[in-house]
């Protein structure tokens, strides 16, 4: 298939969707992430893969339907509303735009840079981020996050309050950071507030359907493909994705460049967003992960459908 044009005939991403479904279904490696406590109950066997293309075309296979907290991939959609809102200068010199290497929980990620948070996907700069989206309240920043990953799903996203309280109650950590990037003064509002807001956008419910929608709306310059709304300017997009190709995957943003080729974003809860420029994105769902966090199955299927349906950016032929 060529990197190329379009996606395939709609009957033929039906077909490698399902294919990739069943070709990783039995792969049990990976273990499911419990450092938030209710995320540990969530079933192993689950796996959605939903590929949606910028032409308003749903593939789907497996277990789509299935609620899961956003987690980290909020950090792409907040990061886009942050550039839309500030504009891509000052977001470059607040937050930072290069890979740590390090993990996205990473205290000594922000020491070791002279208090930088380094790049939206790792959590201080995603708290950073969030810190800059133009709010008087905490209430007000949190309707502001709320309704734009609302309108990049094209459907009103609820709280899940049980993951969102089992983060709150255990997430000192991400305080840690928060009192730490104030202490450089590198947050642009109330360390503890912000962490809140954070922490709630992190357990915004989607499942895969809504992540390929999401993804597919930064693959359309910003027009969600299902509504026809303009979520974010064409320029956002391309600056949004661009940090995803470097720092989406945490400590393996280059593997993952290197293997599928495309722009991504994970989540702790087994989420994976990747978005292919101009054809659309694939929203993949499975609880099981390996050391860095990420889902195993999930990244195993986007290989298989970067290749099959010819998504690598990199891709001449
Ligand atoms: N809410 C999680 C945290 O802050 C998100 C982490 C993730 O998905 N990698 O730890």
């Amino acid at each position: 298939q060529s990197s190329t044009g379009a996606l395939p005939p709609g009957r033929r991403v039906d077909e490698l969707v399902t294919a990739a479904h069943a070709r990783y279904a039995s792969d049990d490696s990976g273990v499911v992430a419990d450092y938030i406590p209710v995320l540990g109950q969530a079933d192993p066997s689950w796996f959605g893969l939903s590929v949606v293309g910028v032409d308003g075309g749903v593939h789907e296979a497996g277990d789509t339907g299935i609620p899961f907290t956003i987690q980290s991939i909020s950090k792409a959609f907040v990061f886009a509303l942050a550039c839309q809102a500030i504009g891509h200068e000052r977001v470059h010199e607040r937050v930072g735009v290069n890979n740590t290497g390090l993990a996205f929980n990473s205290v000594i990620a922000v020491e070791l840079n002279a208090g930088s948070p380094m790049n939206p996907m790792v959590n201080p700069g995603a708290i950073a981020t969030t810190a800059l989206l133009p709010a008087a309240t905490s209430d007000e920043r949190w309707a502001v996050v709320c309704d734009g990953l609302s309108r990049f799903a094209g459907r009103p996203l609820e709280l899940d309050d049980e993951v969102y309280r089992s983060e709150s109650e255990t997430n000192h950590r991400n305080r840690a950071i928060a009192q730490l990037l104030h202490s450089y003064g590198r947050l642009d509002a109330d360390a503890d507030e912000t962490v809140d807001v954070y922490t709630r956008q992190c357990a915004l419910a989607v499942d895969a359907h809504d992540l390929a929608v999401m993804g597919a709306t930064l693959a359309d310059g910003g027009v969600n493909p299902l509504t026809g709304e303009q979520v974010v300017p064409a320029e956002v997009c391309r600056d949004t994705l661009a940090v995803l190709a470097s720092c989406g995957m945490y400590e393996r943003s280059g593997e993952w460049l290197f293997e599928i080729g495309l722009p991504a974003k994970s989540g702790v809860s087994g989420g994976i967003v990747a978005v292919s420029p101009g054809k659309g994105a694939v929203g993949a769902f499975s609880p099981r992960l390996d050391a860095a966090g990420n889902s195993v199955r999930g990244q195993r299927a986007c290989a298989y459908l970067s290749r099959a349906l010819g998504l690598n950016l990199f891709a001449s032929a």
